[in-house]
């Protein structure tokens, strides 16, 4: 399986699944149709099915012009905001995207929005603006318990999973991440080696839970007000 990431906006990367390099790809969260029509266009390939984690616009507006490009399947969040989305999904369904062999399960995460979905597939996990490397999304539809609860759903994954996240915000987490847990190692060498990748414009992502554990204050609160803390000093720093 190949999975690469189509930068668009200033940070986020919109994901393509493929099972080899010559088959269409499967798109998670295309919040702009334009990257991602180059890409395909690029590729030689078409368009197999588009998964959507959560209603914010940087994940979706790219969703309805895409489907006029090529009619595939949409699955995603059971969210009227969302238009488009002919699959809904809830916690536990599992199901096969067209265009690949693997089967997802449907993890509910909500905290960043109240209808945010995360995808699983053994080694795998797109989990949208849920889990950050080094932080997590924004508090903007849900309570500290229901975050907290949903991070504790992706941190009890297998710990090499492999984290694709939707925003290239590591840099910024990680100085977050340091000043939380100033004699915490793990966070200082991830500093330098993203610092590197940086430089070199390569993507920090993807990540991993046995990673985010060591590096990630969020993943590493010990209770629900523990994360309530981190995330209102993170919104202020
Ligand atoms: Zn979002």
């Amino acid at each position: 399986m190949i999975i690469t990431p189509i930068p668009a906006f200033d940070d986020n990367y919109i994901w393509a699944i493929q099972p080899t390099a010559n088959d269409d790809a499967v798109i998670v969260d295309p919040g702009d149709e334009k990257p991602v029509l180059a890409w395909l266009a690029a590729q030689g390939i078409g368009l197999a099915s588009i998964l959507i984690t959560h209603h914010h616009w940087d994940h979706t507006d790219g969703l309805l012009p895409l489907l006029e490009h090529y009619a595939v399947p949409v699955y995603g969040p059971d969210n009227p905001k969302i238009k488009g989305i002919e699959h809904t999904l809830k916690h536990g369904d599992r199901f096969t995207p067209a265009g690949l062999e693997c089967e997802f399960e449907v993890l509910e995460t909500p905290g960043h929005t109240l209808d945010h979905l995360s995808f699983y597939s053994p080694g795998l996990l797109f989990c949208g603006d849920t889990l950050f490397s080094a932080g997590c999304g924004r508090m903007f539809e849900g309570t500290a318990p229901q975050f907290f609860s949903s991070l504790r759903k992706l941190a009890e994954l297998p710990p090499a999973t492999r984290v694709y996240c939707t925003h290239e915000y590591t840099t910024a987490n990680l100085r977050f991440a340091r000043a939380a847990e100033p004699d915490n190692k793990a966070i200082q060498s991830a500093e330098s080696e993203v610092h590197q990748w940086r430089e070199k414009q390569q993507p920090s992502l993807p990540s991993t839970i046995e990673r985010e554990l060591a590096i990630n204050p969020f993943l590493r609160a010990k209770d629900a007000a523990e994360f309530a803390k981190l995330r209102q000093w993170k919104d202020n720093f």
